[in-house]
This record gives structure tokens, sequence and C-alpha cells, in this order.
């Protein structure tokens, strides 16, 4: 879940806010006004638009605080936390990469529930201090019962929820084997997530299963239901793409997987030169020198964004990337970490330096290729 307007940023880390949560702050509002209809009806019309807008804002910033919990516990475990997104689903801390070993997994994971379960305790506690006739009650009552709701919610052991990544992190400790613990921890998440489907479904047919679960009862929150389900359905495969694809890389440095040293072209040559000495023997890119020296490097998308008919007259210089802005990486670059640059940057290529000199390079070929032998390694 990307983009969304930020907002802020709490301990470094940019908070953003997806549009689809207006839905959700719109929902919980309407509904909190409504049954505030019911509870007071002596209040004025602005007491009660106030309380429910309080009472939205605090919702959002539980979520936000279950979010933080997992980002505390990451930053601590010396994994980095990108970004906070709130969006309809709720929170979602995006981490750079998976943690080292299950005790760091365990923790980050557990941290959110905690979050909202204290939270959960200090509002009921509030709730149970107050006087009977204040009209606060009400509000730390429903953010008491919200936030214990939030805390079993992402308990329920699927995985990418909370609770399915505390199962495989127990999994991952006692096999010692994180991608069998990540298929199981997932085998169960869409478990959970049929369940969730079948369930919707059947309410929305006329089958009462939500009251017995003591949850609304009613086809929209079938419906809603059966959406959650579908939405857990989605994240638990993209989920397991993403941890196998890191755990087949894990521990695979740049000098691992280094490709030859790349061609060289002169500066002034031109652009036609490139393409027919270059691409027509399949190469794709070359570094640019001038003066015996690295000056940039020119790839076949470069080229193509020139007039074919200036090909013969432009010098491959003009098109290249200057050597100011090429991204490169040292030897014990992790390729995990390259990987993530060539997606965020968009870049087919990045050559390797070793005491100032390039010394071959990493390409989307060759992390391809490491990626199939480690994954038939691992099968
Ligand atoms: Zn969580």
């Amino acid at each position: 879940m990307v983009g969304g307007f930020r907002i802020g940023r709490i301990f470094g880390i940019p908070i953003y806010l997806h549009p689809t949560w207006l839905i959700i702050f719109g929902l919980v509002f309407w509904m909190l006004e409504t049954q505030l209809r019911g509870i007071a009806p002596d209040w004025s019309g602005e007491l009660r638009l106030g309380f429910a807008a309080a009472a939205a804002l605090l919702f959002f910033a539980s979520i936000l605080l279950h979010e933080l919990g997992h980002s505390v516990l990451a930053i601590r475990h010396r994994v980095p936390v990108k970004s906070i997104t709130l969006f309809v689903f709720g929170g979602v801390a995006l981490m750079e990469r998976d943690p080292d070993d299950p005790r760091a997994e365990m923790e980050i994971a557990i941290a959110g529930p905690v979050v909202s379960g204290l939270l959960a305790l200090a509002f009921t506690a509030a709730t149970r201090a107050l006087p009977e006739a204040a009209p606060v009650r009400f509000l730390t009552g429903w953010l008491g019962d919200v936030n214990l709701i939030v805390a079993l919610f992402n308990l329920i052991p699927g995985f990418p929820l909370d609770g399915g990544r505390v199962l495989r992190a127990v999994l991952w400790a006692i096999t010692g084997d994180a991608a069998r613990a990540t298929r199981t921890a997932a085998g169960t998440g869409q478990i959970v997530a049929y369940a969730f489907i079948a369930l919707g479904a059947l309410e929305v047919m006329g089958v009462p299963t939500m009251q017995a679960l003591g949850l609304g009862a009613g086809p929209v929150s079938g419906l809603w239901f059966a959406f959650i389900g579908w939405m857990l359905l989605a994240l638990a495969g993209g989920a397991v793409r993403q941890v196998e694809l890191d755990a087949s890389l894990r521990g695979l440095c740049a000098r691992d997987i280094l490709g030859p040293i790349p061609a060289r072209l002169e500066a002034d040559s031109s652009v036609a030169h490139f393409a027919r000495e270059l691409v027509m023997r399949g190469r794709r890119w070359a570094l640019v020198q001038q003066a015996g020296e690295v000056a940039g490097l020119v790839t076949l998308s470069d080229v193509r964004r020139l007039d074919p008919d200036a090909w013969e007259t432009t010098p491959v210089s003009r098109v290249a990337t200057p050597v100011e802005a090429l991204v490169t990486a040292g030897l014990d670059a992790p390729v995990r970490d390259l990987l993530v640059t060539m997606g965020s940057r968009d870049l087919n290529q990045i050559p390797i330096v070793d005491a100032g000199r390039i010394v071959g390079a990493v390409t989307r070929e060759t992390l391809v290729h490491a990626i199939e032998l480690r994954q038939r390694e691992h099968a």
C-alpha cells in the first residue's frame, strides 16, 4: 500500500494518510453520531458532532500508536522502517527488510497488539473511574472496545496479520527454516481468509453466522466480512512471494553474483556507434569514458529516447547518465539492498566499485539468475 498524502514524521518515519482512510473516518463518525442521537437525545447537535469527530480522531491515533509499536521494536532490532500508512484496512508499517532472526520477528509482531491491548485497558479503566453520568464515558467506553477488537483481530494467527507473524516466528524458531515457516503461516492465513469470505457470504444469503460470533448481523456486515477476507487473501499471497524472495537472497552480496566489467565507449563516439557495436552484440549498456576516466553510463533506454535520425550526429555523452548521478555499490553490498535500489530507482544495472575502480556490475539479469539458482537449491 503506497501513496496517500504525508501528514507528518515521528521518530524520523514519514506518516502517510491514504485517501481510503477517509472511508473509515466517515463510517466511524456517522455510526457514532447515530448512536449518540439514541443515547443522548438532549445533547445539542454541535456537542454530538464534536464527540463523534473526537472519537474518530482518537481511533486514528490508536491505530497510529499500534503501528508505532511495531516500528519502535523494528528500529531496536535494526530493521529500518520506511513509512507508516493509514488506509481503509487500518495501518501498515513498511519495513525495508525482514528481521534476521525469529526473536526479532516475534517482538516486532507482538508490539502492535500489545499497544492496542494497553490502550483498551487504559480506556476501560478510565470509563470505570468516571462518574456514571459523565458524557466522556461514552467516548472512553467506545475506544476501549474498539482497541480490544483491533488487538484481537490482529492476533488471528494468519500471515500477514500480526498473529500470523508470531506463528511464523515460533515455527521458524522451532524448525530453523524461515521459508517453510512462512509457507505454513501463510497457509493458515489463507484458511482464515476463506473462513471470513464464507462467513460473510452465508450472512449475505440470510444464514445468521455473524451473531453467533457476537458481531453485527445483516448483509452489510456480511459483505464487509467477505471484503476483509478477500483483502487478507491478496495480502497473504503478496507477502509470501516477498518473503520467499527475501529468504532466497539472504547472505548474498554483490561479489557473489558479480557480472563482467562493462564495455567502455569514448564520450565523443556517436549514439549510432553504440547501437552498432554493442547493442548488436547483445549488450544493453556501456560506460562512457573521457581521457581514460569514467564519465557516465549509457543504456539502450537512453538511446531509445533519441530520434533515430540524430543517432549519427549525437555523441553518447549527450544521452548518458553523468558520473555524478551514477548509482554504484561496493563488493559487500547485500543483494537484497541492490534489488530494492533497482526497483525504487528504476535501474537495470548497478556498477560495482572497489578501491575507486569499477570491477564489474550487477544487472537485473544476474539478479534473476541468482534468485533462480537459490530457489532451486532451497526447493
Ligand atoms: Zn499490527
